[in-house]
């Protein structure tokens, strides 16, 4: 171990867990160092923070609204005074570059401070009188939250479920992914050390541990971000006992691109390669296939390539001036590749795009550099899948009613964007089957966490960020006084 690993516990009950196994975590960048170790948990392990936290509710769901939030903000001034360790944390561990690190850090700030500015409001008693008498809603906490992130952003897909589900009342056991467990786990101990014993609880480890959590009759709901064939065994494993869920599962965003879209508007044509390839294309959000109209489509294709190999610089996620780092694993890496080849062996052109800083470190790493894919077929996997890599098919439309056709002909519906005109962009939008569409940009660039987030069809069910996302943390409790408690109508 050298001075810049870091070892990562378990967090139960308040305490540091040593689990009797750990599992290091490589640097994607360089695949011979080893950024740290984080604890391999055993189902027995996760039993015990699942029973923290459910001996940690009753009280925690009685103590009173200043105080979790005064807690919260703690929590959020520590995070930002450790932003830079914490960042370059997470780019060491995920491929990511620095500046992307900082941004992730920075959404999920925004989104805790959003929390705590507004869950007072959203969860005080609506209190009604009425011709009948007297109703209070209430909104009570649910209880043991099992919350489960995902790799590509691991911070703000965990302090996106923590911040709500704290400070509506409810404790949690949140299990991070193998593929980034390091930074987003500092995040959590210094969450947890703001709060008493048992409320927040961390465990960390591969699916029999996912399953305890999905399974365990103590836990009251899932809050899982992450695939969507495995929130499919979530649903099973959760259904015998009937939890509560919050699904944000795989996505494949379309970008619709008008014909009065200007491809000459340079920003606008950065955005749209940003809202392709940032992160590179590991994003749930990221626009993953881009329909243009025919009558543009040459013109386009030229235009975007322009602009792709300005934006796009693969590097070092360190190097001041890469864009794009390597990709997080290398299963995925593979992955992203069979697409490609596939395509290619039908016929498909693949241009290689952008520049390559550092051809030694590129041969090292798990880096793949980013591709346009032109003359795919509309039902070719590259299209149909979710590629979470840095490619693009980019195919054409006859006219909008085909666009419309085209982008919801898939099982997902997570986000969508249309490109061109306001007016008419937005006439596309309403049509468009997704939790979120955006006009003249996508991805994380037109993502605001003031508002409800989340997918329909097989991108999930029910909503994070906004209002909605406190909410989902919180069970409806009708207390109803009515003036008349004798129904005229039942015989005495
Ligand atoms: P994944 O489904 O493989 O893993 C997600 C988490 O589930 C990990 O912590 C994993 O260890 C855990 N897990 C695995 N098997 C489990 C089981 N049987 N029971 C319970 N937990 C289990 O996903 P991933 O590869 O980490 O992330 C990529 C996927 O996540 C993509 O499909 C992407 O679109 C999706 N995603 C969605 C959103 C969104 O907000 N909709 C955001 C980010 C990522």
């Amino acid at each position: 171990m050298t001075d810049k690993q870091i070892v990562i516990d378990a967090i139960i009950n308040g305490e540091k867990f040593k689990a009797e196994k750990q599992a290091p975590r490589e640097n994607p960048a360089r695949p011979d160092e080893v950024v740290g170790y984080a604890p391999v948990n055993t189902r027995e392990d996760t039993v015990r923070a699942i029973d923290a936290a459910h001996d940690a509710f009753p009280s925690w769901a009685e103590s009173d609204m200043p105080d979790r939030i005064k807690r919260m903000r703690t929590a959020i001034q520590h995070i930002k005074d450790r932003t830079p360790e914490i960042a370059e944390l997470l780019s060491r561990e995920h491929g990511k570059p620095l500046y992307d690190s900082k941004g992730e850090i920075g959404v999920s700030l925004a989104w805790m401070e959003f929390a705590c500015d507004n869950v007072a409001e959203v969860l005080e008693n609506e209190v009604q009188k009425h011709e009948g008498g007297k109703t209070i809603i209430a909104k009570d906490a649910i209880g043991v939250v099992s919350a489960i992130s995902p790799w590509n952003y691991p911070i703000s897909l965990s302090t996106i479920k923590i911040a709500p589900a704290l400070l509506a009342g409810n404790t949690m056991v949140l299990k991070p992914s193998p593929l980034a467990p390091l930074a987003v786990s500092v995040v959590t101990e210094i969450i947890a050390d703001a709060f008493p014993p048992g409320v927040l609880n961390l465990v960390h480890g591969e699916a029999d541990v996912g399953v305890e959590l999905t399974s365990n009759p103590k836990v009251a709901k899932i809050a899982f971000t992450g695939g969507t064939e495995t929130a499919k065994h979530i649903m099973k494993a959760a259904a015998d006992t009937i939890k509560h869920m919050t699904l944000e599962l795989g996505g494949n965003d379309a970008a619709i691109v008008l014909k009065d879209f200007d491809v000459n508007d340079e920003k606008a044509m950065r955005r749209l390669v940003i809202s392709n390839f940032l992160t590179a294309g590991q994003i749930c959000m990221i626009a993953k296939r881009v329909y243009v109209d025919r009558s543009i489509y040459e013109q386009f294709v030229e235009k975007y390539i322009e602009a792709a190999n300005k934006w796009i610089r693969v590097g070092d996620p360190f190097g001041k001036d890469t864009t794009i780092g390597s990709v997080n694993n290398k299963k995925q890496m593979e992955f992203v590749q069979s697409l490609v080849d596939d395509a290619k062996s039908k016929g498909a052109k693949v241009v290689k795009l952008g520049k390559i800083l550092d051809q030694d470190l590129y041969e090292k790493g798990y880096f793949m550099q980013p591709t346009v894919v032109l003359g795919a077929g509309y039902d070719d996997p590259i299209v149909v899948e979710e590629q979470f890599g840095p490619t693009v098919p980019i195919l054409p439309f006859d006219d909008d009613q085909h666009a419309i056709d085209l982008a919801n002909d898939s099982i997902f519906g997570l986000t969508s964007s249309v490109w061109g005109e306001e007016e008419h962009a937005v006439k596309i939008a309403k049509h468009i089957q997704a939790g979120t569409t955006m006009i003249n940009t996508a991805a994380v660039q037109g993502l605001d966490v003031r508002f409800p987030f989340g997918g329909v069809k097989q991108s999930g069910m029910g909503r994070e960020y906004g209002k909605e996302g406190i909410l989902a943390y919180t069970d409806t409790h009708v207390i109803n006084i009515p003036d008349e408690l004798d129904l005229p109508y039942i015989p005495e």
